[in-house]
């Protein structure tokens, strides 16, 4: 199988799954439009994280790399009228884009973007209000330091998601060593006997071809 069969799996599901969505569609376009890479998550994908943040009824979440805002319309969207969704972007550009697809999905009052190197902003927040949910997806080689800030600022029982963290196999292939695989296996080497945090890799494969997510449980 291939990148195309995958991407036709994840088309065929999500004819079935998914309503036709202009804003997000919207958001991907004006994304690529102002030069933006594709390296959004899958459809498939944020509607899973969307189902996860609803399932455990999410009302604080934070996202580490907001990109163009996709990702974060569809977090966004799983949180009550009075959730907070604040997401840590490097880049003023990529913030930019992401504050206009945000307010074009009518998301601008739940949604933050803090523009900065994330750990520095993590770091300075309080772990007075904890978050719900907490969805790290920025430079891979910044993994661990986001995860120990990320079990600082989750409550007890909340869910952190790590995301590439397979990348086509390459993470368990002893020939590869580019800096993002050498990111998740650092993550993986300080989760392991980790007694604060629960956690599994879920493979994932589909339009965005072959990866997954760590999916981490604060205990
Ligand atoms: N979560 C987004 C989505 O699925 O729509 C995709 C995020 S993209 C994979 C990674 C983002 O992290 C980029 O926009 C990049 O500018 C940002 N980034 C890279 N290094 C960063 C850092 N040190 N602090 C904050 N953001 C960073």
């Amino acid at each position: 199988t291939s990148v195309e069969d995958w991407a036709r799996s994840d088309r065929y599901h999500n004819s079935f799954l998914h309503a036709d969505d202009a804003v997000l569609d919207n958001a991907l376009t004006h994304s690529t439009e102002n030069g933006l890479p594709e390296i959004a998550v899958s459809a498939a994908q944020g509607k899973f994280l969307n189902l996860l943040a609803s399932s455990i009824g999410a009302k604080r979440i934070l996202e580490v790399g907001t990109l163009g805002g996709y990702s974060t319309i569809w977090l966004a969207r799983a949180l009550p009228a009075d959730g907070e969704l604040i997401s840590l972007e490097l880049s003023q550009k990529h913030a930019k884009v992401a504050q206009r697809n945000i307010e074009h999905a009518g998301l601008s009052s739940k949604v933050k973007i803090i523009v900065g190197p994330a750990h520095d902003s993590m770091v300075e927040m309080k772990p007075d209000t904890l978050f719900d949910f907490i969805f790290i997806d920025a430079d891979k080689p910044g993994n661990t330091n986001y995860f120990i800030q990320a079990k600082r600022l989750v409550r007890k029982g909340g869910i952190i998601i790590v995301d590439n963290v397979v990348r086509y196999g390459r993470v368990a292939d002893p020939s590869s060593s580019d800096a993002n695989v050498e990111g998740v296996r650092a993550l993986l080497k300080a989760v392991k006997g980790d007694t604060e945090v629960d956690a599994t890799t879920i493979g994932t494969v589909g339009d965005k071809g072959y990866d997954g997510f760590m999916y981490a449980i604060r205990k």
